[in-house]
């Protein structure tokens, strides 16, 4: 079990600074040919638990403060879809311990994870019960295998949110609710952010944000009144993808200059070549710390060169800093005088 006194837990951390989450479990473990595209259920868990435990070092060795179970659509309904609901406990008992795992490796915490639901209908009684049950049942494990806290994410309507909060308040952890904004943005029950942010903190949540759906340009302007409308902690965990303007989101994004799409939109299996440099993510770390989000990370399309180089932009040396780039040295580029003048003459012929 964890040992809450040998490490400040999350509040204490962001009380002092910025808490830096990698997320993106998902879209990283599908690319690495362990999860199906579609149904997007972590069965990665239970078949190949050396590959998210393996992920789970690459981000923490990038600096990630946090160890996300990898529990997302491990919930009772998405089993259920796939008809496998007889393991979901045993994954979700798994994706904690493999994340507590690692986490022991460094400081880490480790958070449990909600999600949302896929059942939930505004204004029905009958399906705010399933949703409510299905997050009980997901706390009730989390809390059982040692959490630090609970993320609740990627949930567009606050009514679900808040559902996720009180399953997650019930347990005594502090809560952590990131919303997914699409195309239009506001909620699903078309709140502004500003507005299901003070809902949100009112209700008691310790940190309320924004993650997934959205890369950094179409991120950032929500952030600003979001962080105006409520005094606690708040989080911004964005896609790693370029959205702007027009196609806000990384569902929306179209790539006409390629033929061989088998859905007619990138979305998700041939996002490549809109990811983000890890410049862009370091720019984004510092415009939305500026504004006042202390809770950061990157979420689908995240890689560890991408968490290294938020970490460092927030001021932090994780141990992949050891090896982040120096280009003094490099043969044509380099500005070593060890390296060969006629080879550095050359480089503009590269
Ligand atoms: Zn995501």
């Amino acid at each position: 079990m964890t040992d809450s006194t040998a490490r400040p837990g999350l509040l204490e951390r962001l009380a002092a600074g910025p808490v830096v989450c990698a997320e993106g479990y998902l879209f990283e473990i599908e690319r690495r040919g362990y999860l199906t595209a579609g149904a997007f259920v972590p069965e990665a868990v239970l078949d190949h638990p050396e590959a998210v435990a393996a992920l789970h070092r690459d981000f923490l060795h990038a600096g990630s403060d946090v160890m996300l179970a990898f529990t997302y659509y491990a919930h009772r309904e998405k089993l259920r879809v796939i008809g496998k609901e007889g393991v979901l406990e045993e994954l979700n008992r798994t994706a904690l311990r493999l994340a507590r795992e690692a986490a022991g490796e460094g400081a880490a915490l480790v958070a449990g994870n909600l999600c949302n639901s896929n059942i939930y209908v505004e204004g029905d009684g009958a399906s705010a019960r399933d949703v409510r049950a299905m997050f009980d049942e997901q706390v009730g494990w989390a809390v059982d295998e040692g959490v630090d806290f609970i993320v609740a994410e990627t949930i567009s309507f606050v009514g679900e949110a808040l559902l996720a909060l009180e399953a997650i308040k019930a347990s005594g952890l502090p809560a952590v609710i990131n919303l997914a904004i699409h195309r239009d943005p506001r909620t699903r029950e078309r709140l502004s952010v500003a507005e299901a942010g003070r809902r949100l903190e009112d209700a008691g949540a310790d940190v309320v944000g924004l993650n997934c759906a959205r890369g950094p340009a179409s991120m950032l302007p929500l952030l600003a009144p979001l962080c105006e409308a409520v005094s606690c902690h708040v989080a911004a965990l964005p896609v790693a993808y370029r959205t702007g303007e027009q196609e806000p989101t990384f569902q929306s994004l179209s790539d006409p200059r390629c033929a061989c799409l088998p859905e007619g939109r990138p979305f998700p299996t041939a996002l490549d070549p809109f990811t983000c440099n890890r410049y862009e993510i370091a720019e984004f770390a510092g415009a939305a710390r500026a504004l006042g989000v202390s809770y950061l990370g990157v979420c689908c399309g995240a890689s560890p060169h991408h968490i290294r180089s938020m970490a460092e932009a927030l001021g932090r040396n994780p141990p992949g800093s050891r090896y982040s780039p120096d280009m003094s040295a490099h043969s044509y580029f380099g500005t070593s005088d060890k390296v060969s003048a006629a080879y550095r003459e050359f480089a503009r012929e590269l």
